[in-house]
């Protein structure tokens, strides 16, 4: 066995082998440091011990006392029963165990031990019944008479499996440990413990005192470094030199602007503002732009290319579906109709396209596989841009040999404290209005009993009013892809359906279509030929179809209020009435509550933050890719924890410590960062 360190892999960690690692693995544990900061999820409080004489039935208990004695009984029905008679001052009592034939060798007679568990009845004796048992030598007792740590287990690894292996490395660990790289005078500032005692006592803790201080600290490193992250991303950025700078040719954009079928709104105005003082800046932008569904973003973005075009520039727009990317194309046509910009469109299926005399390239992923022989590339822009991991983001900014302003957009409200903390990198521009003339959409949660009724109203409404439905299936199990069980179940919904409405035209759309299938399926439903299209959440974000005013949304439960919001905004985008029907067989109150905040709710920032308070950030985004949101321990609903952490970050950036730096380092290699 190597030395152990905390950085040591966690199948070299003496008692865990391959076996243990390949589990350990699904609860993101791959060194003995992660194993450390596998924290509990509560604690189960059994530091109280009973006498003997007090100990009552039905309640959970620890006695401590002498073993009298311990064997195996075998029952007439071939079961093994481990049966042993405690004593201490007070009495004796007995405990049962079933199949666990090595109890009887472990608790010898006149051995002190703690048991905790329940007590019941067996024949007719009080007992305690499978308690876990704790042989007491000179050491704490680990799991019982006391605050016992109960942990996010998986198969294979039951909490007092973590238990033994953790306070085996907190006491191997423990000089190591005690080099805390949280410099003096913030822990000083801030209140907070030392390392070495935070992490014992969130595991192990004395009592309730000690385990609040130990969170306090431990909640602080883990939104700390998340902050800290972020500023360092920004001080990367900031040191890139721009490739090109460009000038504003304001009589060119302002033509541009009154060529537009409408007027902008003043949050466009607003935004484009903000967007052309940092176009105009010698420092790449790194700028989001936040904006609900139908808010107008791809005409600011518009705006952006144009600039970019009149220095001189290339542009790259990147979106994360070839619908997307097709309708982004079919929009910037129009808005360039009287202009000489060329347009060219690269997904998967447009392999042989030359990319070569393009003013703008508007694609998928697709972009990234191309040699795009790009030395003038002046602006990128990526469309729902946490669609995209890391990897393929930095790909794309690389294709540009030099730093490109880059904008990215998104439907998806960021609740202010993550903008703030996680994203301050980035600065942010808000579309914080709708074009004029948008109707609210009508949204009604309909519980089982009234889905017939509903599907005759559907019905109704679609002939009479010449327009269309969405119906929305989830995915089964939360990912990020579909799975075939996923396409056999919305096949089964299309199929039912198509039953239902027997005199309309249906159709299905779901993520493995190739993209031809797709964009025909898409074609026809934009052209009016279809009613209804089924469809599993791939439609999402973006497809603009103003005739469809319907949208019905399958197991409504199953989503994050932003997601429904965003599938709630594919429809309202024309003139006529919309109505979005939230279907859902759960009659827990607490998610039937949860939905009717979106019936009463049309302000999607404002939904997220719901969301944030009652499921945490990882559904904001709906699918999880966003891992480093997941905090552990911290939340971003904690005020006080943000602005104490926000002014330590700062701090620190000035003179990151080395051992923080080797933190922050190892941090980078498993762990999903924004941009
Ligand atoms: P999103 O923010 O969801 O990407 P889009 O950019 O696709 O929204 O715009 C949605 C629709 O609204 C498009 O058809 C677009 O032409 C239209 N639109 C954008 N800005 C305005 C405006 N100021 N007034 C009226 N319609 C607008
Ligand atoms: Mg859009």
């Amino acid at each position: 066995m190597p030395v152990l360190t905390l950085d040591t892999l966690i199948d070299q960690v003496y008692m865990i082998g391959p076996t243990y690692a390949r589990r350990l693995k699904k609860l993101n544990i791959f060194t003995a440091n992660d194993l450390l900061h596998h924290y509990p999820s509560r604690h189960n409080d059994l530091s109280h011990i009973t006498t003997i004489n007090q100990v009552k039935p039905d309640e959970i208990c620890t006695i401590q006392g002498k073993i009298v004695s311990c064997q195996n009984i075998y029952t007439k029905l071939g079961k093994k029963i481990q049966k042993a008679v405690i004593q201490d001052s007070t009495g004796s009592i007995e405990a049962i165990w079933f199949n666990q034939t090595f109890i009887a060798q472990t608790l010898k007679p006149n051995l002190t031990v703690n048991l905790s568990g329940k007590v019941g009845w067996f024949n007719r004796r009080l007992t305690l019944t499978s308690p876990d048992y704790e042989l007491i030598k000179d050491k704490q007792p680990v799991h019982t008479a006391r605050l016992v740590p109960v942990y996010p287990e998986t198969a294979g690894v039951s909490s007092k499996w973590l238990r033994s292996r953790i306070i085996f490395l907190l006491d191997k660990l423990k000089l190591q440990l005690n080099q805390d790289w949280l410099p003096e005078n913030i822990k000083q500032k801030n209140n907070l413990i030392n390392l070495s005692p935070a992490l014992n006592q969130i595991h192990f803790p004395d009592n309730q005192v000690n385990l609040n201080k130990a969170h306090h600290r431990l909640e602080f490193d883990e939104m700390l470094l998340l902050q800290l992250e972020a500023l360092i991303r920004k001080a990367t950025w900031q040191k890139k030199t721009l490739s090109h700078k460009f000038t504003i040719n304001q009589s060119k954009v302002l033509q541009l602007i009154s060529s537009l079928p409408f007027k902008l709104t003043s949050a466009q105005n607003k935004c484009i503002k903000q967007i052309l003082a940092d176009l105009e800046s010698d420092k790449p932008m790194n700028r989001l732009l936040q904006g609900d569904v139908g808010s107008g973003k791809t005409v600011v973005a518009a705006i952006a290319i144009y600039l970019s075009h009149l220095n001189g520039y290339k542009s790259i727009l990147m979106a994360p579906t070839t619908i997307l990317a097709n309708q982004h194309f079919a929009t910037l046509k129009t808005v360039f109709a009287n202009t000489s910009i060329k347009l060219k469109l690269i997904t998967s299926s447009t392999k042989k396209a030359t990319t070569a005399n393009a003013d703008i390239l508007v694609g998928t992923h697709a972009l990234l596989f191309r040699k795009l022989k790009a030395k003038n590339i002046g602006l990128i822009i990526i469309d729902e841009q946490h669609r995209f991991g890391v990897k393929q983001r930095s790909k794309l900014i690389s294709t540009s040999k030099t730093t490109p302003h880059l904008l990215s957009m998104t439907a998806t409200p960021i609740p202010r404290t993550i903008a703030l903390t996680a994203y301050a990198d980035l600065d942010l521009s808000l579309l914080d209005q709708m074009p004029q003339g948008r109707k609210k959409v009508k949204t009604w949660v309909v519980p089982p009993s009234k889905r017939l009724s509903a599907y005759h109203w559907i019905e109704n409404q679609l002939k009479k009013h010449k327009s269309q439905a969405f119906v929305v299936c989830p995915l089964i199990e939360p990912s990020d892809k579909e799975t075939m069980k996923d396409i056999k179940s919305v096949t089964q919904e299309f199929d039912n359906l198509t039953q239902i409405f027997n005199q309309l035209k249906l159709d299905l759309l779901h993520g493995r279509l190739t993209n031809k299938q797709k964009n025909s399926i898409i074609a026809n439903f934009q052209a009016k030929k279809t009613h209804i299209l089924v469809s599993t959440p791939v439609i999402e974000v973006g497809i603009d179809i103003p005739n469809a005013t319907i949208m019905v949304i399958e197991d409504a439960q199953r989503f994050g209020l932003a997601q429904l919001h965003q599938l709630r905004g594919r429809v309202g985008r024309g003139d006529k009435s919309s109505y979005c029907l939230l279907f859902s067989d759960n009659t827990n109150p607490d998610i039937l509550k949860r939905l009717n905040y979106l019936a009463n709710t049309s302000s999607g920032i404002k939904l997220a933050e719901i969301d944030l308070k009652l499921r945490g950030p990882g559904d904001i985004y709906g699918l999880k890719q966003h891992g480093f949101l997941d905090l552990k321990l911290a939340s971003f609903s904690n005020i006080k924890l943000l602005s104490q952490t926000s002014q330590a970050s700062q701090d620190i950036l000035k003179n990151i410590p080395s051992p923080l730096k080797k933190i922050l380092n190892q941090r980078k290699i498993h762990q999903v960062s924004p941009n």
